[in-house]
């Protein structure tokens, strides 16, 4: 098991603007312990994203992965809503991305180092994302819905930002109780029910 631990909200290296990886970086390997030890951490806590500052490391590298278990608590309405559906394991060094179009949606997004608490947070519909893939591969990703959520939650880390710097304030709430209470209704109802302004 994983001795690698993750960051919580206020270290400093969270904070901080992560470097670019070279290619050359990339293909000495060297960076495949940061990998494994960010994929370890994913696994052991359930998580759908990881970003290597997240557990220190202060370089641009984001693993995603959704999986069917993962979205087993929510309701095939917030399912279709949230535009979710299970991807395989993607690693990306340097990811940049841009909107795609101008729909915004708002769901509850929570964080492996913001434990416990859960919030409302405005993202692009749809993204279109540029990176360097685990062998240095330009790759890209012109995608929808949650994983355009997930790219852009774990793109944040990279420039030191929290979903909680962009949360609407009033939905904010502890993870347990948005799961009891939140995380199966529409988000229309969510915000109506704690008076959320729509963003
Ligand atoms: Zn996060």
């Amino acid at each position: 098991m994983s001795e690698t631990t993750v960051l919580h909200a206020g270290d400093p290296l969270l904070r901080q603007t992560a470097r670019p990886v070279s290619r050359s970086e990339i293909a000495s390997g060297g960076l495949q312990d940061a990998i494994e030890d960010m994929v370890g951490l994913m696994k052991q806590t359930r998580g759908i994203g990881i970003a290597a500052p997240q557990i220190g490391v202060p370089l641009r590298l984001i693993v995603l992965e959704d999986c069917e278990e993962f979205m087993s608590h929510l309701s095939a309405e917030v399912l279709q809503e949230q535009e979710r559906y299970p991807f395989e394991r993607k690693v990306f060094f340097n990811p940049e991305f841009e909107p795609v179009g101008t729909d915004q949606v708002t769901y509850f997004e929570n964080c492996l180092s913001v434990p416990g608490l859960a919030a409302l947070v405005p993202r692009h519909r749809e993204v279109s994302l540029r990176a360097l893939d685990a062998r240095g591969v330009p790759v890209t990703w012109d995608v929808r819905g949650w994983p355009a959520r997930l790219i852009q939650h774990e793109v944040d880390h990279l420039d030191g930002v929290l979903y909680t710097d962009r949360m609407a304030p009033r939905s904010l709430c502890t993870l347990e109780l948005a799961k009891e209470r939140w995380l199966r209704l529409p988000v229309d109802e969510v915000c109506a029910a704690l008076r959320v302004p729509l963003v």
